[in-house]
């Protein structure tokens, strides 16, 4: 067997440049960083407000199948395409989510690539990288306590304490925090009342960071949020209580973007990080404009599969000015697909044709919906070496009896060079196709006809239900006049369906919306279809078990 190196032994083992020489290939200065060291740094202002009035590079959106423990790799075919484009001489940029330390602590591990195709330095932008989501913590729980101290002197608005829709923040799993009683001790000690930690990337200012479109609509937005209802069951805002300059403030750094490198060098750009369940699971809007003003191709990624992420990127990011994609990679394993198939997650090692052709149904389906966005796009097979010569051809000869445009990537293994051929479909298909984008739904229709529109264009189900408790939800936010905001499925990632273990492409199924959230910052109606785990828990053997540090201050164990 060959020695594979882990993604932090190659990460540590690469020689990163500094980062005012990655800037200068996009044509930044020095005038135009906020260096933090020698690797990092954030774009002024100034020079996001200078950049608008440049040409707009073409975005290419990289998604993939329903998620299985297999491993898809959205996150390393986006960094190795990056620096496949760049090895063909083009001057392209990624755009990426920041990662949580809730999963990287947890299970999921790193968010910055894998193998060759990672971004630099992995273990900053893994850890506290630039402080963007201690400030959105801080911001977030400087609205709760602002909360509690107007309860306590005296609730003006006449909040409804039993109401209060507002929880506490902390960018860790911590399943403790899941459900707390605060206020205890008496009249100085506060109002007693029931709260809640969300994990920060689930907080709606994340959404919000994610989705403004500059410090100002930044400000406009954190008015917007919804914090409680008052006795009378109306809507309380952040306005309302009159402290969206104050969070805006705690955010005027954590809203610019971070400038970053791959192991190639290539130009990425990371910046914001929501949850794509209860939030839309995209990159910042500004850092995806900054890149695309910056480079001729940017290369992005949104979480989950094509039928969370993309779809919300597609239907919620893309209503934003200039973020239309031109085309999108659709990132399949062989893994994962004969998991989809049937494959048990211990018998993956071995060859399985038969189940590989069974669980193509789900890739297909994916494409499908792609194409009701009107986009071109090339499937991705994300090869693991322990793939064999059979499984691939038969997963191209599919492909190719599809009429589905396909390619071989090996950027894990081999950086930019593995990823040529994907960069050269895509170039061959953004000269020949043009996109015809057209959004699913029109925002003026009605919330359920929305939401019918996704659950059965984009999952295949036959129709929707609604709990009592969702209709009365829909009928109360349309007369609240939030009745034409897109919709922000909250569902599994690994099915189509709204049940995790219904894999490959069901049929038959019903999507039932047991309620609905409103996040009137971040613009968009969460529709849940489950539970939703908002401040996920730790597992048996957490990846922190791992980890440690020499006494050099080099991280170990980080994945
Ligand atoms: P996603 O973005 O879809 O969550 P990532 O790109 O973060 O996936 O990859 C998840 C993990 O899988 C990473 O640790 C990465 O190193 C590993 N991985 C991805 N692609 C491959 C591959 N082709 N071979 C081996 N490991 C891979």
């Amino acid at each position: 067997k060959p020695v594979v190196k882990s993604d932090i032994e190659i990460a540590q083992a690469s020689t990163m440049k500094p980062i005012k020489e990655i800037a200068e290939k996009i044509g930044l200065q020095d005038d135009d960083l906020e260096l933090f060291g020698k690797y990092k740094a954030k774009l002024s202002s100034e020079t996001l407000k200078k950049l608008r009035t440049n040409e707009s590079g073409k975005i290419i959106l990289v998604t993939s199948i329903n998620p299985t423990p297999a491993g898809e790799g959205k996150s390393t075919v986006t960094v190795g395409l990056g620096d496949a484009f760049n090895r063909l001489g083009k001057k392209a940029m990624v755009a990426m989510r920041e990662p949580s330390l809730g999963p990287t602590m947890g299970i999921k591990g790193g968010a910055t690539g894998g193998g060759y195709s990672q971004v630099l330095p992995m273990e900053d932008i893994n850890l506290h990288f630039t402080g963007d989501l201690h400030a959105i913590t801080t911001a977030n729980n400087a609205l709760a306590a602002l909360i509690d101290n107007h309860l306590q002197q005296g609730n003006q608005l006449n909040i409804d304490q039993r109401r209060i829709v507002w929880k506490r923040a902390l960018d860790l799993n911590d399943r403790a925090l899941r459900k707390i009683v605060i206020g205890l001790g008496g009249p100085v000690q506060g109002v007693p009342r029931e709260d809640g930690f969300d994990i920060t990337v689930a907080s709606e200012i994340m959404a919000v960071l994610c989705l403004a479109s500059d410090l100002k609509n930044l400000k406009e937005r954190l008015g917007k949020m919804v914090i409680a209802y008052n006795y009378e069951k109306q809507p309380v805002t952040v306005a309302d209580l009159g402290v969206e300059g104050a969070l805006t403030l705690l955010l005027k750094e954590a809203v610019k973007p971070n400038l970053v490198q791959t192991i190639e060098h290539t130009p990425a750009i990371i910046h914001g990080g929501p949850f794509a369940n209860i939030a839309h699971g995209c990159n910042s809007v500004i850092a995806t404009t900054a890149a695309s003003k910056l480079a001729d191709y940017v290369v992005t990624e949104a979480g989950f599969g094509a039928d969370l992420g993309a779809e919300k990127f597609l239907n919620i990011k893309a209503r934003t000015e200039g973020i239309d994609p031109e085309a999108v990679v659709i990132v399949a394993t062989i893994r994962a697909l004969k998991m989809h198939g049937g494959v048990a997650k211990t018998e993956l090692g071995r060859e399985d044709t038969e189940a590989l052709t069974a669980g193509f149904s789900n890739l297909k389906k994916h494409v499908e919906t792609i194409e009701s966005f009107g986009l071109p796009y090339v499937v991705a097979i994300n090869r693991f070496i322990s793939d064999s010569e059979n499984e691939v051809n038969t997963l191209k000869d599919l492909c190719n009896q599809a009429g589905i445009p396909v390619a071989l990537t090996e950027v894990w293994e081999k950086g930019g060079e593995g990823g040529i051929e994907l960069a050269g479909k895509l170039l061959e298909i953004l000269e020949d196709k043009e996109a015809q984008f057209n959004h699913l739904y029109e925002l003026s229709l009605p919330i359920e006809e929305k939401i019918q529109t996704i659950a059965q264009k984009v999952y295949g189900a036959d129709k929707v239900e609604y709990s009592t408790k969702a209709k009365k939800q829909i009928r109360d936010f349309e007369s609240f006049g939030w009745g034409c905001l897109p919709i922000c499925m909250a569902k599994t990632q690994y099915s189509l369906s709204d049940d995790p273990a219904k894999l490959g492409r069901p049929s038959n199924f019903t999507i039932t919306i047991r309620e609905l959230k409103p996040s009137i910052g971040a613009g968009f109606i969460v529709a849940l279809t489950g539970d939703v785990m908002t401040m996920p828990g730790l597992p048996k053997a957490p990846a922190a078990m791992n980890m440690d540090v020499d006494d050099d201050g080099n991280a170990l164990g980080l994945f």
